[in-house]
């Protein structure tokens, strides 16, 4: 069964609470796992939520801010002592390699993690599997940052029986998928779109630590689900933009510009007790918003329906 969810496994920035732990997001879509910025304590957040190391096929760090990656040590080291079969791709900035090398051999361990390490030097598409790809592109946080977006394909889903009906199957299907047309056996042209129903591909964006800036919003543009960073309000906006972060008002209206169907907000400075501010500045400009808390499943907003022939 195919599940899409965002599983919230921490939400501090900088430092832990006795609230919330250290970053880290765990995307389940269908049989994949992408395991966004792991910060300290990820292992054990893992535990709580129902996350297994097996189940990670991407780790996925925006950058090298000790809250955004510090998970990454223990979270080889999990991996290695569950022999975890399959490679994990781990994606993140060319210019924490030093980073990466040193978390990967912390400390001592029976060392048999299997990782197929993805740096990138910029901006574009990193991956692209059968069900998805993945881009990224560079934000504005003092330090290099990158935000990330997952996009699944826009697909056709052939009506067999309407297909057969206008003369057209087996091969002649396949055709029809990749040319747009197709001839029927009585010579006549079959149309892709008159046999066949275009289904949306579904979206994700990743967008921390930032300024605001254009490439947040383009990451962001009509995904179905957004998770953005909102260390401040809006009544110290002037602290965020200094440490090179949004506040929740930001955060809310680069997800409207940006047409983005469900918001996330999370990263929230250890200073803040109360998070209903929060949600109350971004409710008023945003519709559809959660400010996370560590544990929260939050699911993908249904399928939008296919748009009239
Ligand atoms: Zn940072």
């Amino acid at each position: 069964m195919s599940v899409r969810e965002l599983v919230v496994l921490g939400t501090a920035s900088q430092v832990p609470t006795r609230r919330r732990n250290h970053n880290g997001y765990f995307l389940r879509w269908d049989g994949d796992g992408l395991l966004f910025d792991p910060g300290e304590g990820t292992q054990r957040q893992m535990i709580h939520y129902g996350v297994t190391a097996t189940s990670i096929s991407d780790l996925l760090i925006t950058h090298f801010h000790g809250d955004h990656c510090l998970g990454f040590a223990s979270l080889v080291q999990r991996i290695s002592l569950d022999e975890v079969p399959h490679a994990v791709r781990v994606h993140y900035p060319a210019s924490g390699q030093r980073f990466i090398d040193r978390m990967r051999k912390a400390s001592i361990f029976r060392d048999v993690a299997k990782l197929d390490t993805m740096p990138f030097e910029g901006e574009g598409t990193l991956l692209e599997t059968s069900d998805w790809s993945l881009s990224a592109r560079r934000l504005d946080h003092g330090v290099e940052c990158f935000g990330y977006r997952l996009q699944e394909p826009d697909r056709w889903n052939v009506d067999a029986v309407a297909a057969k009906t206008r003369g057209i199957t087996g091969p002649a299907i396949r055709t029809l998928k990749e040319t747009g047309t197709a001839t029927a056996p009585d010579g006549s042209l079959v149309r892709l779109d008159e046999v066949a129903e275009r289904r949306e591909g579904q979206s994700f964006a990743f967008v921390m630590d930032t300024r605001r800036c254009a490439n947040a919003v383009e990451l962001a543009r009509g995904v179905d689900l957004l998770v953005i960073e909102s260390t401040y309000l809006h009544s110290h906006a002037d602290e965020a933009h200094k440490n090179g972060h949004l506040t929740a008002r930001e955060a809310a209206e680069i997800a409207r510009e940006a047409g983005v169907r469900r918001l996330v907000l999370t990263h929230i400075s250890q200073r803040y007790r109360e998070t209903e501010p929060f949600l109350e500045e971004a409710a008023a400009i945003h519709p559809d918003c959660v400010v996370a808390e560590d544990g929260d499943v939050v699911p993908f907003p249904p399928r939008r329906e296919a748009a009239p022939a």
